[in-house]
Parts: structure tokens; C-alpha cells; sequence
């Protein structure tokens, strides 16, 4: 089969919102992108909210998501599923990784890693940043095990040139820029399972927008390169492959892109301001 193929489906969209802060005129737009592409495919919208960073998130910043979307006019199918209660489902993914060989107990603070960076002099960049330098993929199955016994704190990460061997070539098809070859590499041995928490960004949404039925991937173009990972994380988990479009950025008259930190283009202000539903659609680029 063509992997790179859009599947005949289009009609399963999603917004996921991190609750770490108020939504603005950048969120309006993409959880407008998807809510349309649904509407427009006769399809379903779903509302995820990724909430697995428990010190960052909030629940009143959920609780004024979904007020702030409903006031906006989108509607979207319930449950809403949030990341927090599905602990399992990525455990369980952790562990098929964990049986095919490809992950590791990691123990370096973010110190060690900068250290150990420096020290070697230059690191590959990858799409986050410095790419990790693999020191605990070299520690010994008895260094591991003591330090688990000791009690020491770890993250599990993906050994990427095992998990490149296992995988071969794969691609994905993006609305905007076509059929993609996936390359993964530049991420380097990426984080599935943090410290403090059963799963991480790149492994949760992966297997949530598999067990929600997503087949469109709706979302910004700042999140273009995490595809990488997702799709290779979709061969290795052997899940389906929905079609991506991800979506240019609101910018604001200066060009830079909105942030949560910009409190006067959140929609609960425009709303407190007196703005309509209707103008605030239009301040976001949305064309219903
Ligand atoms: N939760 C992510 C964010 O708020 C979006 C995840 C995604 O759409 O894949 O940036």
C-alpha cells in the first residue's frame, strides 16, 4: 500500500489544547481548521485536552477552554478525552516498545545532559534542541538495574537508530506540502516516558489520535518536524496513519507569532471587551 496516501476518509478531526494557559487567537484558528475540515467532510470533531504536565496544567484553564470554544460556536462530540486519565494506554504502548528492544532507562538530569554536551564539544541540533548524546543508552544492563534499585529517577527514550532499523522508509501525506519522507533522525533519542509522568508529548498523541479514529491531523506549522516522530511511532506501534494539514500561524501586526503570554488576544478578553463571536472568528482568519 502507499503509505503516503491521504486515506479515503478525511472526516475525523481534533483539537488538543494544552491547559496551561487561556486560549487566543492562534488556538480560535486551528481549532477552526478542524472543526470546519469535519464539518465540510461530513465527518466528527473531537476535543482532546493534554493535560499530562501536572505542574504546568490547570482544570480552570479547561474548564475556560471548552467555555471559550463553545462561545466561538464550535461544537464537538463528547467524550472529551483527557490525556490525564489514560495513563494505560501509553503504558501499554511503553511496553511493546519496551518488548521490541527499543527503549532505555534514562537517568541524566537536564544538568548532565548540558554537560555532557559541552564536554564533547558540539552535539547534533536536532528540531527540539540539542540532540541527547545517548549516555545512558551506553550504561551496562547490571549500571541500570543497580541504579533502579537504588531508586534513582528515570525517563524511558527511544533508541532512534534501532527503532530506524526496525521501521525502513516511511512517509506521510500532508495536505499543504504533499508526500513527506519521514526522517526522524535529527530528534535523536526522543523522550516516550518522563520522569514524573507514565508517557510525553511525541508517545501520547500518537496513540490517542489512533484510539480516537483520527484520520485528518489538523494543527499549526510549528508542529510540522514532530511528525517525524509520530509517524514512526505509528509503524513501530503498527497504528493506522491518518492524513496531516497543518496550518500556517496567526501573527500579529508585527509579525510574531501569538503566545499565551499575550493576555490581551486571549479570547476571554476580546470576549470582556464586547467583541462578537462573529468579529473575534474573523480577528482569527476564519472563513466558515
Ligand atoms: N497540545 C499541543 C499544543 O497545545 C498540540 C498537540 C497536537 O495538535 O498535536 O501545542
Amino acid at each position: 500500500m502507499d503509505q503516503a496516501r491521504p486515506p479515503a476518509c478525511a472526516g475525523v478531526t481534533r483539537f488538543a489544547p494544552s491547559p496551561t494557559g487561556l486560549l487566543h487567537l492562534g488556538h480560535a484558528h486551528s481549532a477552526a481548521v478542524g472543526f470546519l475540515a469535519a464539518r465540510r467532510a461530513g465527518g466528527r470533531f473531537l476535543l482532546r485536552i493534554e493535560d499530562i504536565d501536572a505542574g504546568r496544567c490547570r482544570p480552570d484553564f479547561t474548564t475556560a477552554i471548552l467555555a471559550d470554544l463553545a462561545w466561538l460556536g464550535l461544537s464537538w462530540e463528547e467524550p472529551v478525552r483527557r490525556q490525564s486519565e489514560h495513563g494505560d494506554d501509553y503504558r501499554a504502548a511503553l511496553a511493546r516498545l519496551e518488548a521490541l528492544g527499543l527503549l532505555y532507562p534514562c537517568f541524566c538530569t537536564r544538568k548532565d545532559i548540558a554537560a555532557e554536551i559541552d564536554g564533547a564539544g558540539a552535539a547534533p541540533h536536532g528540531p527540539d534542541g540539542r540532540a541527547y548524546p545517548g549516555t545512558c543508552r551506553r550504561l551496562s544492563p547490571a549500571e541500570r538495574a543497580a541504579r533502579m534499585a537504588a531508586g534513582q529517577p528515570y525517563a524511558l527514550r527511544l533508541d532512534m537508530t534501532a527503532a530506524l532499523l526496525c521501521s525502513g522508509p516511511l512517509w506521510w501525506h500532508d495536505a499543504a506540502a504533499g508526500r513527506v519522507a519521514a526522517d526522524p533522525a535529527p530528534f535523536g533519542d526522543v523522550v516516550l516516558a518522563r520522569k514524573d509522568t507514565p508517557t510525553s508529548y511525541h508517545l501520547a498523541v500518537t496513540v490517542d489520535d489512533a484510539l480516537q479514529g483520527v484520520t485528518l491531523v489538523t494543527r499549526g506549522a510549528d508542529l510540522f518536524a514532530a511528525t517525524h516522530v509520530h509517524r514512526l511511532l505509528q509503524a513501530l506501534l503498527d497504528l493506522p496513519v491518518p492524513a496531516y494539514a497543518h496550518h500556517r500561524l496567526l501573527t500579529d501586526a508585527a509579525g510574531k507569532r501569538f503566545a499565551k503570554r499575550d493576555r490581551s488576544l486571549t479570547l476571554a478578553a476580546l470576549r470582556a471587551a464586547g467583541h462578537s463571536p462573529a468579529e473575534v472568528r474573523r480577528m482569527a482568519g476564519i472563513d466558515a
